[in-house]
This record gives structure tokens, sequence and C-alpha cells, in this order.
């Protein structure tokens, strides 16, 4: 954090996430002090011509798991969720502390490339979170200057024993296979966890703790209690995918004898905590039960494409009081970390959802879902927009970029067309973190090098494993395929 004051001078800049103007900004230690005339400010300040940008409030990733980072490439085009996660399951396997921060620094390095200053991150340790792990994640993204939630994504049931009637599909041996594979007991998964946050690596002013029940299904309702009650307790932020495909809707219909968020309620989950991933299958009595919790929604409106999975009722979220946010999830189903390319598509996707034009997402709506309302899933206060006493964290578009010329209504053009090519220098708590096309944190290079040679090293170690996750995600395939053909619960 610089002593000395800065003053950006001459751009135009979307003040308040509401219209754009060309003011000065002072920025003292790490946070905008002031919006000035330009010609005004103190004349100590470190001065800084910007009058060729754009200037925004960072993108905010509401969802996202940084070890899809060294999974980039190994998720089939035909794979739903489901068999993602019963197929692919090997991509996370073998990996030792240094894979988790390599994955976590790759993933910091895109986000930041693309013009995100925040993410929250359900990262995954196999077989169950470790302390080491869990702060080794922290530090890189500490290190790496991004504002982030650092949740260990955790479940104490795998996919087979999470879902009644899927192991009868199996057939031996395969079926021992998938059976004698267990998870780590919640109590135990916990204990860490509290361990974990309790001893907290790095300052909390930007890197925090998160707790990520992966899918309701895959979590023991004790499980889930104690998670929202942690939650509760300290603050922290609990975030779950929730109602992401079909499947998991009609599944709890035969589990729990009613739709996924009854259930979550029922125990007593929800809250203004709490936000699911996802929630493309989700019903207007439970966007009403999420709304009336102050509760908020993640939209990956790419992931849901990629994977089949649907794409989200976010009007009728919206309109029910939902907090929206917009995520990317993660670099192997989503295969990148492009917000900008997530916000595009909440706002033209809804299009597509609606014959009249009071159902879609407008660009101030998808810009403020990607800015505030993804900080709000990430419970900070004061980040993702430019105003007096807001976090100085900023992306500067070239003004001269051929989407910005002409230029007659910034935010639709960089809503509708910003790709991150025009993005020439991101800014996060007063700190630039990019500029001259290098993240200024992170030895990109390096990290190239590092993560050709995990991902060789990992195919390696984890050969067995995939061949069992293949011939598994066949049958899942088919057991899945049935259960959707059955009539859903809502
Ligand atoms: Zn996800």
């Amino acid at each position: 954090m610089s002593m000395r004051p800065l003053l950006l001078t001459g751009g135009l800049v979307l003040v308040e996430n509401d219209s754009f103007a060309r003011v000065s900004i002072l920025v003292r230690d790490g946070v905008i002090a002031a919006l000035l005339a330009n010609g005004e400010g103190p004349t100590d300040a470190q001065q800084i011509d910007v009058a060729d940008r754009l200037i925004i409030p960072g993108l905010v990733n509401g969802h996202t798991h940084s070890h899809g980072a060294l999974g980039r490439g190994g998720v089939g085009g035909d794979l739903t969720l489901e068999t993602f996660l019963s197929g692919c399951a090997w991509l996370n396997g073998s990996r030792r502390i240094d894979d988790l921060r390599l994955a976590a620094e790759l993933s910091a390095a895109e986000l930041i490339r693309k013009g995100c200053t925040a993410c929250f991150d359900l990262f995954i340790e196999l077989p169950g979170p470790s302390v080491a792990g869990i702060h080794t994640v922290a530090s890189a993204y500490h290190d790496a200057g991004l504002r982030a939630v650092v949740a260990p994504m955790i479940a104490d049931q795998t996919i087979y024993q999470a879902l009644p009637g899927l192991l009868d599909h199996f057939e031996p041996p395969l079926r021992d296979a998938v059976a004698a594979l267990t998870m780590p007991q919640w109590q135990h998964i916990m204990a860490t966890c509290a361990e974990a946050f309790g001893t907290w690596p790095v300052p909390m002013d930007r890197v925090r703790p998160g707790i990520g029940p992966t899918i309701p299904l895959h979590c023991s309702d004790a499980f889930l209690q104690f998670c929202a009650a942690l939650s509760n307790r300290d603050g922290i932020p609990l975030q779950t995918h929730l109602a992401e495909t079909r499947m998991q809707q009609v599944m709890a219909g035969r589990k729990y004898g009613t739709s996924l968020t009854a259930h979550l309620d029922s125990l007593g989950v929800l809250g203004p905590h709490f936000s699911g991933a996802h929630g493309v299958w989700l019903s207007q009595p439970e966007a009403d039960m999420l709304g009336s919790h102050q509760a908020c929604i993640s939209h990956n409106p790419l992931s849901n494409l990629r994977l089949g999975s649907g794409s989200a009722p976010v009007r009728m979220l919206l309109n029910s009081g939902v907090t929206m946010g917009v995520g990317t999830d993660a670099s192997n189903t989503c295969d990148g970390q492009n917000m900008f390319e997530a916000m595009r598509l909440a706002a033209t996707l809804s299009r597509a959802q609606a014959a009249d034009c009071a159902g879609w997402v407008t660009t101030r709506e998808a810009f403020a879902m990607a800015t505030t309302g993804s900080a709000r899933i990430m419970g900070l206060k004061n980040v993702g927009m430019i105003a007096e006493g807001w976090a100085a964290d900023m992306v500067f578009l070239d003004a001269n970029y051929c989407h910005y010329t002409p230029l007659r209504n910034p935010l639709d053009q960089i809503v509708f067309s910003e790709s991150g090519g025009a993005l020439r220098e991101v800014m996060i708590a007063g700190d630039y973190v990019f500029a001259n096309d290098r993240v200024l944190t992170l030895d990109e290079a390096t990290l190239a090098i590092r993560a050709h040679d995990a991902a060789e090293r990992l195919d390696t170690a984890n050969a067995d494993t995939r061949l069992m996750n293949e011939a598994a995600s066949v049958v899942v395939k088919s057991f899945c395929g049935a259960i959707c053909a059955a009539p859903s619960h809502n």
C-alpha cells in the first residue's frame, strides 16, 4: 500500500455504477478517497494521466474453483455435470500442496488478466481439506494481490453414496470399486476447517475464509447444519451448488420429499451469508424462500451452457429479491476465467429466455451483478463501485480500442462487447497488479512451465483412476438419464 496518495486524472469514469463522467480519482491507503473535478486534488499526490482510459470497478467473480486451472482440457465436450463429477474426478487426484498453490496462481493470473479483482473460490483437496492446503491457497491469493474468499469444497458422501439407487446400477467388479470410495467423516472435515480458519495465515482484509459444502445431496443433514452454524457464528460466507442440474432437483424430491431449497430451509441453512451457485432449476417458491432469507445466487451462464445444465431464471430470482452475482465456474467446465464473458452472457442469455424484453437482464443489471452483487456474495463491503470510501479496485480500458470507437453508450458497449481485449491496467486496493500486458504479482512464464510439468506428472499418476472414473461415468450417464426421464417433483 503506497503512502503517497495517487491522483488518476482525465479518465472517463463509471461513477457509482451509474453514469460515466470525466473526474479525477484520489486514491489513499487503498481506498478511493474522493472523486474530484479535473484540476483539483492535493499537490503532494502522485499524478497519473489516464485520459485515454475508460475506468470501471474491478469485476467480482461470485463462483469459481481454482483447482480447475490445472484441469484444463480434461473435460470432454459431451459431459454433463454428473458425468463430469464421476468421469473426471481423477483430474483432482494425487495433487500435492504445491499443486494447490499452482492452480490458485494460474487461476489468479487469468482472473487479473481479464479484469477480475476478487473471487469466491471453492477449491477441492482430496481426500479432504488440510490446514496446510487451505492456508496455501489463501497465501497464493494474498501474494497475487487478489481479493478472495477461500472456501474448502467439502462433502461427506461420494456421488455413489449421495444418489439413492445409483450403486444398484453397477455390476461387479466396478460396483465394488466405486462402493469402496469414501469421503472423510464430516466431524473431521469441520475440525480441520475450524483450525485453518482460527490460524488464518494472511490479513483478512483481502483474503478470507469461506465454507463450501459442495452439493447438498452429497452432504449429510448434520454436516450441512454444522456448516451453517459456523457460517452464522463467525459471519463466514457459505456457498453450495444449488439446483445446478435437473437431476439434482429430481433427486431432492426422492431423497428429501421436497425441493432442495425447502430442504436447506428446514435445516436452517438459508440466511444472508448463504449463496447458491447456478440455481438453474429453482422454482418460484424457492426463489421466494431465498429472497425472504436475503440469500444470494451466483449466476454462471457459461458453465451452465457448457455442461448442458440449462439457463437460470434470473428475472424470477431478481423479482423475488434474491441478490444475484455472476461467476465463471472452473476453468475446466467453463474453459476460462473471463468475467467479461460471463457478464455479457448474463445479459444476452436472458434474451433467449423471454420474448418480452421486460424479462431481459439489462446491461446495468448485468454490470451490478458482476460487481456489487458478487461482492455481496463474498461478504465484502464497499467493493464493486467507484465511489468515495470504496475500495480502489479498478480496471482501465483503452478508450481507443475498436469496441469504443465510436463511443455512444459506454456501459452498453462494455457489457455487450468487452472481452478483455481493451484491458490495459488493473488496480487492487490502490496497487497496480496488471500493466504493460503483464501480471505484476506473478511470473506467468514460470507458471506456464510449472503447469505443463504438473499436468504431465498428474496425468501419469492418475491414469488408473481415470480408467475407473470413465467406466463409472457411463453407468452414471444411464442412471441420470433415466432419472430425468421421470416426472420431476416441482
Ligand atoms: Zn462450481
